[in-house]
């Protein structure tokens, strides 16, 4: 039995359904779960927090991500290409990536995610070179050991270039070989039951990496094992030209040929979907990762979230690929997604207590889960809390909330699952220094072995 009591917090913003926010609120936390939000909160606690100088958040939750590409961070600023390109440079070097990579890299992005509020992630692994029987497994451990709640997917291209793909024959697998090893990992390691840390998806790339049949047998697939179905879509304006030239339908369309649309998906980035596209979504119940920083370091374009707001489908916020961020910061991802929003349609169109329930509520959502994502008891306990008395809030104190969202500020305590992860804006179970000499290391044998370094 683990119990805290976060004692006197100087405000709560619950994020349930109401978007109650109130001060002095304690919240009891016993056995990985909230047990009371309220004042005064009485009963015995193995340990009691002072957060009256702390603005409690349910912690976020970050829907789309390749953690791998941590160790191409910044790869020479990207050289400032658009998506294609860009996906061509890497592609021959992420195909050296062996198991330990995979390993470090997973512990490093999550680390530096846990460290910005996330309690939940997500991630997208699609480069399967030989040797990588083992990649999802090595990516449980690492989740396991940083204590974040993890929705890994099983990736997968079969598309290369030789049959008018776009990545090369070294990182794409046979329709049978990728469902074996999602059938393996989905029996291995996905848990359905209330307050999992673990839930396994499956993620065929994208139109330009995947064939149609590996997307609708990945689906079957899905269905049958009752896990949920994560895919890239309408990212580019090239792709939008690929998929009318290949398919002659839009990409969404094209998902919807596929019995992709459907209230068990959700996709990243939709920056560029018709008017029947975004009717198609909201009808179908498919929820969308919306990654702004991602699509503003490519020039992919601004996604329409007011009009997916608006038209009632769920969007949860991610921070994407390091490699395409190069950021693993949730909280430097909602004033993102404000920003955003606001120079694509206007100033009024993403209040900051909108963009926190993308990262909240919105990501709940995409990833299917109702026991996460706010502060209420009966909720997994995972909450984030941002000291207001420091610098990066002072002058701010007319709206707190807002304050921590825009400032400079990073969480000083982080919760996950009941157990404190993150104290005093450091992580309580790893060294920071000994995570990133592992990082480095194993990116520069990334790029040892593609003859670059
Ligand atoms: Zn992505």
């Amino acid at each position: 039995m683990t119990s805290i009591l976060l004692e006197g917090c100087r405000l709560v913003a619950s994020m349930d359904d109401a978007g109650a926010e109130s001060a002095d609120t304690d919240i009891a936390i016993r056995d990985g779960w909230i047990d009371e939000v309220g004042p005064n909160v009485s009963g015995e606690f193995e340990r009691r927090v002072d957060c009256r100088n702390f603005i409690a958040l349910p912690g976020f939750i970050n829907t789309h991500h390749h953690l791998y590409q941590t160790l191409t961070r910044a790869f020479p600023e990207s050289r400032g290409q658009p998506l294609f390109p860009w996906l061509q440079q890497l592609y021959p070097i992420w195909a050296g990536l062996d198991q330990d990579m995979v390993a470090v890299s997973t512990r490093a992005g999550l680390a530096e995610l846990v460290l910005s509020g996330c309690t939940t992630s997500a991630d997208h692994l699609y480069v399967f070179p030989p040797g990588s029987e083992h990649f999802l497994d090595a990516q449980v451990e690492a989740a396991r050991d940083i204590g974040v709640r993890f929705h890994p997917t099983r990736g997968s291209m079969d598309l290369s270039v030789k049959d008018g793909g776009l990545p090369p024959d070294s990182v794409v697998q046979s329709i049978d070989e990728i469902l074996s090893d999602s059938e393996r990992v989905i029996a291995a390691y996905h848990d359905p039951a209330p307050g999992a840390m673990v839930r396994i998806g499956l993620a065929p790339c994208s139109p330009f990496s995947v064939t149609p049949e590996l997307m609708k047998q990945s689906a079957d697939l899905a269905r049958r094992a009752g896990v949920r179905l994560h895919t890239h879509i309408a990212e580019t304006l090239d792709e939008d030209a690929y998929s009318r030239a290949e398919f002659g339908v839009s990409p969404v369309q094209l998902l919807s040929s596929l019995g992709w649309l459907a209230p068990d998906v959700w996709v990243a980035h939709c920056v560029h979907p018709t008017d029947n596209d975004v009717t198609g979504l909201a009808g179908s119940g498919t929820s969308v990762a919306h990654c702004p920083t991602s699509n503003m370091l490519l020039g992919s374009g601004l996604a329409p979230v007011r009009r997916f707001l608006d038209a009632g489908i769920s969007v949860g916020l991610g921070v994407d690929g390091s490699a395409s961020n190069d950021a693993n910061d949730m909280r430097q991802e909602v004033k993102q997604a404000v920003l955003a929003a606001r120079v694509r349609d206007g100033a009024g169109a993403m209040p900051v207590r909108d963009a926190v329930r993308l990262a909240t509520r919105g990501g709940a959502a995409a990833l299917g889960r109702n026991d996460i994502g706010s502060i209420e008891a009966g909720k997994a306990a995972d909450v984030v809390m941002f000291d207001t008395s420091t610098l990066a809030c002072a002058g701010g104190e007319q709206d707190l909330l807002a304050a921590v969202v825009l400032g400079a500020t990073q969480p000083t305590m982080v919760i996950v699952n009941g157990k404190v992860v993150v104290e005093e804006g450091r992580l309580v179970h790893h060294d920071d220094e000994v995570l990133t000499r592992l990082q480095n290391e194993a990116s520069r044998r990334l790029l040892t072995r593609a003859g670059l370094d």
